[in-house]
């Protein structure tokens, strides 16, 4: 691909000289032209200066700089620099081979912040590549995202959102990045239709490159699959047999994640850290398909990226972390730092096989093995949804009812009503009564609502009762909030959103009973007293998790127009109450061997009565009216 043309006469003659002096050998390395070439811009790089080649990149940079492959596939972690190698691939074809290159990006944010963040900066920083670009309106457009430069060459960034802006582009190199996180529109698939526009030019390159996301739906998978599917392979220091360093061969003490090392699949044998460099050195690539000859594939993980922050125990220590904080957590360091698809069934659940697997449990049906009680509930304007969970001392929590207060919520006989349920008392089977323990109220109500749910919780501290909002991003299950506008009393408090919702739907979707039939204590247990509209709405979301530049991006978005949620809302918040620290420090396994409570002594005042209202199937009913 990398072949040089004749210069333009418009050239200058210094500019002329330069062509002269990088016109390529016979077989042009891409990543030996890199090292001669490109100056990494200072500040966003952890490595600014001269590039220099990690070893495992230089057959990656190669394959894209060459004529054939006309595919390459990179599946990509974090830390190992494979956008890099994209504006590299860039920085080349614009000053050796002239031609129209595409670059495709998942939206139209990514396209500007490619542009400013990578490309300019790359050019500017490169004495080789600066001043190419031309500045000034290119055919009287957006000049951010189009880029003209000397000697013919033209860069189009453009984003899959809006494929139509596809169909007036020729391009002979393709260049995709995180093509997990481009949609299917309306007008069709953008990779396919973005291949179309490469058709006409028989020496066309085409690179995609993608964190992977989710096992069945991620692209870059797919495409890696269909590759010739190369895993670089380290030798061993002691047995020199060469191997794939893969997560399970890192390990170490209990507790002690700082002092990972990794073993040997071979032979058996620990290898330090510092023994790393050496052996990244002298690694190599292998294809697993070497029958496949016009697309490459690479995949890679960070275990072997040298720079300071990929060292073993450092991983290790993020994995203990997201560990610790459930399955978004997890499935970011799987995705950015394995480099590998996460598992889940987690979008396949559907309200029908939800309702196969009720169980015949209530409030006034609890199980003897749960022990404690969470409600979270979803103010409306016209009601209050409350969810109900049982908790073991260990193992699968159940979802015991979803009741409905009705009444306008800015009246206060609608919040007495909730809260007499809240203080309603059930029998357990082991004869003590059991009661709602920690109970989470969204804020996020209009007209008044949010101060209305602040002055009710806000009093009700004691009681374990609190005034919640929900929050996207990477952040702790459940916070303090700094401070609130409005509320005396009030105090906030913020749940994550994400890491939340994710682990429900986790629970929500995991299979009862494993294959020898016993039960699984990560599978969400549910009540026969559901109404079949809570099927539906805890199922009326799909998760969908993108990258944008190595930071994870994670979406919930309504299955269809219309679809109401406030059922798995009140269980997201039900789950999170349950990680409160007042709640977390109540003893269960005192609970779990509770004996009735003794008859009250003569003379003794008589305990308040517990308030009761309609039985929970009741207030279900209403649910489904
Ligand atoms: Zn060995």
């Amino acid at each position: 691909m990398l072949t040089l043309r004749p210069v333009e006469p418009r050239l200058t003659d210094w500019r002329e000289r330069m062509f002269r002096r990088f016109e390529p050998p016979a077989s042009l390395k891409l990543a030996e032209w890199a090292e001669a070439n490109i100056v990494l811009p200072a500040g966003q790089n952890a490595r600014s200066g001269t590039f220099r080649n990690w070893p495992y990149m230089r057959e990656i940079l190669d394959a894209i700089g060459a004529p054939s492959p006309r595919y390459v596939t990179l599946m990509k972690p974090s830390r190992v620099g494979f956008t890099k190698a994209l504006m590299i691939a860039i920085g080349a074809t614009v000053m050796i081979d002239p031609c129209a290159i595409g670059l495709l990006v998942p939206v139209d944010d990514d396209a500007r912040d490619y542009a400013t963040d990578e490309i300019e900066p790359l050019f500017e920083s490169s004495p080789g590549l600066r001043g190419l670009m031309i500045s000034g309106r290119v055919e009287g457009r957006n000049t951010l995202t189009r880029k003209r430069f000397v000697g013919g060459a033209s860069l189009k960034i453009l984003s899959a959102r809006a494929p139509r802006n596809l169909r007036r582009h020729d391009f002979k190199a393709l260049y995709c990045d995180e093509i997990d996180a481009m949609e299917i529109t309306s007008e069709g698939d953008p990779l396919l239709i973005a291949e179309k526009r490469t058709l006409t030019h028989g020496d066309r390159k085409i690179v995609r490159g993608s964190t992977p996301t989710e096992e069945d739906v991620s692209l870059i998978e797919r495409a890696y699959n269909e590759s010739d599917m190369r895993i670089y392979e380290i030798p061993c220091p002691h047995c020199q047999e060469f191997f794939e360093l893969l997560w399970e061969m890192i390990q170490w003490p209990d507790g002690a994640p700082d002092q990972a090392t990794a073993f040997c699949p071979k032979c058996g044998c620990e290898i330090e850290e510092r023994l790393k460099p050496r052996m990244v050195e002298e690694g190599r690539w292998r294809p697993q398909r070497p029958e496949i000859v016009d697309h490459r594939g690479y995949r890679l993980n960070t275990l072997v990226s040298l720079l300071p922050n990929a060292a073993w125990p450092t991983l290790a220590e993020e994995y203990v972390k997201a560990k610790r904080g459930g399955p978004a957590e997890l499935q970011v360091f799987t995705n950015l730092t394995l480099g590998k698809t996460w598992k889940t069934s987690i979008n396949r659940l559907s309200a029908e096989v939800l309702a196969g697997r009720v169980e015949p449990i209530g409030l006034e049906r609890i199980p003897e093995e749960i022990v404690l009680l969470t409600a979270g509930a979803d103010v409306q304007d016209d009601r209050i949804e409350v969810c109900v969970v049982g908790w073991p001392v260990a193992g699968a929590p159940c979802v015991l009812a979803h009741v409905i207060i009705d009444g306008n919520t800015l009246e206060e006989q609608t919040w007495r009503d909730f809260d007499a349920f809240l203080m309603t008392r059930w029998r357990h089977p082991h004869g003590w009564e059991i009661k709602i323990d920690g109970t989470a109220i969204d804020s996020g109500g209009h007209e008044g609502r949010t101060q209305k749910v602040y002055d009710f919780a806000g009093v009700r501290l004691h009681r374990r009762i609190y005034a919640i909002r929900s929050v996207g991003g990477a952040r702790p299950i459940w916070t303090r909030a700094q401070r609130i506008k409005s509320g005396k009393t009030a105090r906030l408090f913020i749940l994550a959103h994400d890491q939340i919702k994710t682990a429900v739907m986790e629970l929500l979707s995991a299979e009862p009973f494993d294959v020898e039939g016993h039960p699984n204590p990560h599978a969400l247990r549910v009540s026969d007293e559901l109404p079949a509209q809570w099927f539906d709405q805890v199922t009326g979301e799909v998760r969908r998790v993108k990258y944008v530049r190595n930071r994870p991006v994670i979406e919930f978005a309504p299955k269809r127009r219309g679809q109401q949620v406030e059922a798995l809302d009140a269980l997201c918040y039900a789950w999170g109450v349950r990680q409160s620290p007042a709640v977390k420090a109540i003893d269960l396994r005192a609970r779990a061997a509770r004996q009735p409570a003794p008859p009250t002594p003569p003379g003794a005042p008589a305990p308040p009565p517990a308030p009761r209202r309609g039985s929970p199937a009741s207030w279900a009913q209403k649910f489904n009216e």
